[in-house]
């Protein structure tokens, strides 16, 4: 990774901690950048901080997060080494509704910067909102999920946000038929 990468990322992640772009911020303990490698292969977007994340200001800590490491790990996956985690906004929205429109708008550059900089090979984008946001799509998750394209030079592989699993357990080996795809894209990579 160029250092000088590694700097512009430093100082994305200090506007985002600072920003008052958009009315969420009112609301947050802590803005959430991301966590992980800044040159890791592979980039997960999930929709914004729940209540865990905002107060530690670290993303997905809470049980849908464990449930993510938990089943990376499987594939030798992690955010310590090869996988970088955001998401679409940075602060969470109060009693973890979905963004709207214009939050995911004003904070969408950040997401953009992030993945200029970083520059995967693979994104994974976690749920409607991610989806949504990067392909404009009106299609159902349920639709796409399973399925890959490449854009950009990069491999897209859409996915059930971890959370959905605890709303309907039979999600989760869906999810892990997707965390395959994504190891089998890395080691192809
Ligand atoms: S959600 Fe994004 S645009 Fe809104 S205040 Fe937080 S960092 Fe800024």
């Amino acid at each position: 990774m160029q250092e000088n990468n590694t700097k512009r990322l430093d100082e994305i992640k200090d506007q985002v901690l600072h920003c008052t772009q958009c009315p969420l911020h009112k609301h947050r303990i802590h803005a959430v950048f991301g966590e992980g490698p800044y040159d890791a292969p592979i980039f997960i977007i999930g929709e914004a901080p729940g209540a865990k994340e905002d107060e530690t200001g670290r993303p997905f800590v809470g049980r849908a997060g464990k449930l993510i490491d938990e089943l990376l790990q499987e594939y030798g996956l992690s955010r310590n080494k090869n996988v970088f985690i955001s998401n679409i906004v940075k602060c969470r929205p109060p009693k973890n509704r979905v963004p709207d429109k214009k939050e995911v708008n004003l904070c969408f550059s950040y997401i953009e910067k992030q993945i200029a900089l970083i520059n995967p090979g693979i994104l994974v984008l976690l749920g409607a909102t991610a989806l949504k946001s990067f392909t404009g799509t009106h299609e159902k998750i349920t639709n796409v999920r399973g399925k890959w394209w490449k854009e950009d030079g990069r491999v897209i592989i859409p996915t059930y946000h971890p959370a959905a699993v605890f709303r309907n357990p039979a999600y989760r080996k869906f999810i892990k038929q997707d965390i395959q795809t994504i190891s089998d894209q890395y080691q192809a990579w």
